[in-house]
């Protein structure tokens, strides 16, 4: 048995009609940068979320860089997010011209710890980036206390986590805007580079437009960047939004069937979800002592896993220059020995799973 990692042609091939015709219709129009097909999709996107606003742009980290630098983020200002990302998450807090100060995760949810985020305030801290790790919400009420109490901004990364709830609130509604990645193997996946910024903020929104746009076509306010959604990517967009909730569900249905196989295992720790969070599974990640063993026996099998990610985002040599040690950081530093991540996307078979989970029995 060959199971992929994810499968975007098995996605593609069940909606592959109206794919094919979305994709003609941009092409018939020559409707390749901004069009109705990029304002359709923001518009679509806005409302499923539930915000007032969505600002496309080329990519979710764009979509970070661009909302930090609506947030007036400048030099000497610090930023602090979790120790546990993909590093979209801290190389744009350091591209706005900020300093990354990381804080630890909770070690049931790999978000970041709420009870840990005020010792890292300092005079200098102007925000908090939480990114709803895997696809589980992270502590958004305590989160939003926090900045509330210290006059923080918040950003929403919601790369992992499109549709996802916090007591029944969906994410990205609950900071000053909230970024999305559309990468093809996110849970909405574009065909190609995707991102946006969504807000409730009427003056964010129009100034990410602005800034992403070299500051507006013809008439150059300010100097900006050229991140665009380009016109094939909405239309695929608008063709599988409609799809996630049930591709969402479908994740969820092989999550809790992994569970309730793989919880009887001593030696494995199946993903927890937290109260009130409406998690989504992009990714479903065990932890165990014997990984790289595991990871092995499964590879020769045919069950391809990834590691999300090798390293905690402090202890890649990107950020040596911080000089952490793993004491600064103990919960991600232990995930990383011991995280992996299993086979999860909407079209994998009921028999593909079942491989999977009986495969790590058999292997522990
Ligand atoms: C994928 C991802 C991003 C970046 O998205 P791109 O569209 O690939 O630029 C940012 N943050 C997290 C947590 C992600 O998983």
């Amino acid at each position: 048995m060959d199971i992929p990692f994810v499968d975007l042609y098995a996605q593609y091939r069940s909606i592959k009609a109206e794919i094919d015709l979305a994709i003609s219709e941009v092409i018939s129009q020559s409707a390749f940068i901004r069009s109705d097909f990029v304002v359709r999709f923001e518009q679509e996107f806005a409302e499923a979320v539930g915000v007032k606003r969505c600002v496309s742009c080329g990519n979710g980290t764009d979509a970070l860089f661009i909302g930090m630098k609506a947030l007036g983020v400048k030099a000497g200002d610090e930023v602090i997010t979790t120790a546990h990302s993909w590093i979209s998450t801290s190389e744009t807090i350091t591209q706005a011209g900020a300093r990354v100060v990381f804080s630890d995760t909770e070690d049931d949810y790999y978000t970041i710890d709420p009870s840990l985020i005020e010792a890292k305030i300092t005079s200098r801290t102007v925000g908090i980036i939480a990114v709803h790790l895997f696809g589980q919400p992270a502590r958004m009420d305590s989160i939003m206390e926090i900045a509330k109490k210290h006059k923080l901004w918040v950003i929403e990364d919601c790369a992992q986590a499109h549709l996802a709830t916090f007591n029944g609130q969906k994410v990205g509604t609950f900071g000053n805007l909230a970024t999305f990645s559309f990468y093809p193997g996110k849970n909405l996946g574009a065909m190609g580079d995707a991102g946006a910024i969504v807000t409730n903020d009427e003056t964010i929104a129009n100034w990410c437009e602005l800034y992403s746009r070299h500051g507006g076509k013809g008439t150059h306010l300010i100097e900006g960047v050229n991140s665009r959604m380009d016109g094939l990517q909405a239309a695929v967009l608008s063709v599988k939004l409609p799809y996630l909730e049930q591709w969402n569900s479908r994740r969820s249905s092989i999550a809790a069937f992994y569970s309730q196989r793989l919880g009887i295992l001593p030696d494995v720790v199946c993903p927890k979800v937290g109260d009130g969070r409406g998690h989504v599974w992009h990714l479903y990640v065990v932890r165990t002592k014997r990984r790289d063993r595991l990871r092995s026996f499964l590879q020769e099998k045919g069950i391809p896993t990834v590691l999300n990610y090798p390293r905690a985002l402090p202890f890649y040599p990107a950020y040596s220059y911080l000089g952490h040690v793993p004491e600064d950081f103990p919960v991600a530093h232990i995930h990383q020995q011991e995280i992996l991540s299993l086979p999860i996307f909407p079209e994998l078979t009921d028999g593909s799973a079942s491989f999977v989970a009986e495969s790590i029995l058999s292997f522990f």
